[in-house]
């Protein structure tokens, strides 16, 4: 990201805009998500997602139990079109309606592209973390990766990686917890729990 699109954020969330993302932003930023989230919030910590969602999903066996979320707008996975969207039936309508903000909040095909939102990589996958030896929470389909070449796993957000706070806010008004602001890398990746404590 910019220092010029950093300071405008640091303006956004309320605190000096000196364009230097240090340990303020960054609890700053936290906040001013955490402060949008549904009350109570509707999903659980990432240790309880077994508990609330159930077993993950295998690959060639068990398969959590799906919704059907029609997207307003399409989104391109490998350059095709994609029109629904099958998270985990808990989180499903919650999705769709984070996907209406996103329609109001870059209403034209223009601003979609110019803030990822166009570029899909990808929801349910039974894996293992990249970093690790936890279970991904794409493994239960509640979590979601948009344009992961500009905002990758290991890059930090917001000094490389340049996914917008406005599609996080989007995310957070119901409920999501995105990467970028609570992991400070992997943008890409936005999850149906709730973010880590502080
Ligand atoms: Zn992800």
């Amino acid at each position: 990201m910019t220092i010029a699109r950093i300071k405008k954020m640091q303006e956004r969330i309320g605190v000096e805009p000196d364009g230097f993302w240090g340990p303020i932003s960054i609890a700053a930023c936290r906040r001013h998500l955490e402060d949008m989230m549904p009350e109570p919030h509707p999903f659980p910590t990432q240790a309880n997602v077994p508990v609330f969602y159930g077993r993950k999903g295998e690959e060639g066996g068990y398969t959590p139990p799906m919704g059907r979320v029609e997207l307003p707008f399409p989104i391109f996975y490998d350059g095709q079109p994609v029109r629904v969207l099958r998270p985990h039936e808990k989180c499903a309508e919650s999705l769709a309606r984070v996907f209406i903000r996103l329609a109001e909040a870059f209403p034209d095909e223009a601003s979609r592209r110019e803030a990822g939102i166009l570029t899909y990589n990808g929801l349910y996958n039974p894996r293992k973390m990249r970093n690790g030896s936890a279970w991904s929470m794409h493994s239960w389909a509640i979590a979601i990766d948009l344009d992961a070449g500009r905002n990758g796993n290991r890059t930090h957000w917001p000094a490389q990686a340049v996914m917008p706070l406005e599609v996080m806010e989007c995310f957070a008004a119901e409920g999501w917890m995105a990467a970028g602001a609570f992991w400070g890398r992997d943008a890409m990746h936005f999850q149906a729990t709730q973010p880590p404590r502080a």
